[in-house]
C-alpha cells in the first residue's frame, strides 16, 4: 500500500463541473499490483503522474498554469524533478498540451508524442480536428471542464499548440510513441493507439495493474462516457473494440473522475449526437 501525506492543493470546483453528473475529479492516488498514478486535476484537463520506483512520467499538461501544481505535486510524493524520465501527450489538442513544452523544458526531459502527432510534427500528413457539427460536444464539453477562462500564461505560445494547423514547435527533445512500445524507466506500461477522438491519440496500459490512461478517448462528464467527439468515427469503433477486450479495472480519462470496477469499459456510454 502507498501512503502520501494529503494533497498540499485543495481541488478547484469550478461552477460548470456543478453541471456535471459525474462532479469535479479530486486529486486522487491509485495504486495497484505496483502500479501507482496520481491523478492531478487540471486548468483545462487531467494531468497524470505515473511513479515508479525511481522514475516518473507525467502525462498531459494543459496549460503553463499547471506546471507550478505539477513541481508542486513532485514534493508532495517526495519525488525529485530529475526522477521525471519524460512528459506524454496523449495527443495533440490545446487543452491536453499547452503546457507540455514548458514543464519539460523546465525538467529537462524529453517530450514523447503518439506516432501520428511526430510524423506530422516532421511535415508528415496534418492532423485532423473536429468539424462544426461537434461544435455542442465542444460547448458541452468546455462548460462541464467549469468553463476555464484562457490563462494569460498560455500567451503567447500557447496557440502554437494543438490547435489546428499549429506548428507545434516542441524545443524539448521529440520522442515518437509508437503502438506497443513501452515507457523507459516505467516498468509494465505499454502505448495503445487509439485513433478516432483524434489521429494521434494514445493510451497508455498497465496489465498486471488493469490501469488505463486514456487520453480523451474516454471522458467522465457523465459518470464515464466514449468521447462524443470525433475526427473518424470507424478508427473510433476499432479502438473501442480493441479497449473493451483488454482486462481494466481503472481508468484515467482525459477530463473527469477516474472510474474504477473490473469491467469498467463494458460500461462506458455512447454519447448521442444531441447530447453535450
Ligand atoms: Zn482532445
Amino acid at each position: 500500500m502507498v501512503s502520501f501525506p494529503p494533497a498540499p492543493f485543495s481541488t478547484e470546483r469550478p461552477w460548470g463541473a456543478r453541471l456535471s453528473p459525474a462532479g469535479a475529479p479530486d486529486v486522487r492516488v491509485v495504486s495497484r499490483a505496483g502500479a501507482t498514478v496520481v491523478a492531478l486535476p487540471n486548468r483545462y484537463s487531467v494531468t497524470y503522474l505515473l511513479l515508479a520506483q525511481s522514475s516518473v512520467a507525467v502525462v498531459d499538461v494543459g496549460s503553463c498554469a499547471d506546471v507550478p501544481r505539477v513541481m508542486e505535486a513532485l514534493r508532495w510524493l517526495g519525488r525529485t524533478p530529475s526522477q521525471v524520465s519524460v512528459v506524454v501527450a496523449s495527443h495533440l489538442h490545446c487543452d491536453h498540451v499547452m503546457g507540455i513544452d514548458t514543464l519539460a523544458r523546465k525538467l529537462g526531459t524529453p517530450v514523447a508524442v503518439g506516432r501520428a502527432a511526430f510524423e506530422s510534427i516532421r511535415g508528415g500528413p496534418p492532423l485532423r480536428y473536429p468539424d462544426f457539427r461537434d461544435a455542442l460536444h465542444l460547448v458541452g464539453g468546455w462548460v462541464y471542464q467549469g468553463a476555464p477562462a484562457p490563462s494569460r500564461s498560455d500567451w503567447p505560445d500557447g496557440p502554437r499548440f494543438g490547435f489546428p494547423n499549429a506548428p507545434n514547435p516542441f524545443q524539448a527533445e521529440l520522442l515518437p510513441l509508437t503502438d506497443g512500445a513501452r515507457l523507459s524507466g516505467l516498468p509494465g506500461w505499454t502505448i495503445l493507439e487509439t485513433p478516432g477522438h483524434a489521429d494521434d491519440a494514445i493510451a497508455l496500459y498497465n496489465r498486471r495493474a488493469g490501469f488505463l490512461v486514456t487520453g480523451d478517448t474516454v471522458r467522465n462528464f457523465l459518470g464515464g462516457e466514449w468521447n462524443p467527439l470525433q475526427v473518424d468515427r470507424a478508427s473510433m469503433q476499432a479502438t473501442i473494440a480493441t479497449l473493451q477486450d483488454l482486462p481494466v479495472h481503472t481508468v484515467f480519462p482525459g477530463h473527469g473522475p477516474v472510474l474504477e470496477g473490473m469491467g469498467v469499459l463494458r460500461g462506458l456510454k455512447v454519447v448521442g449526437p444531441w447530447e453535450p
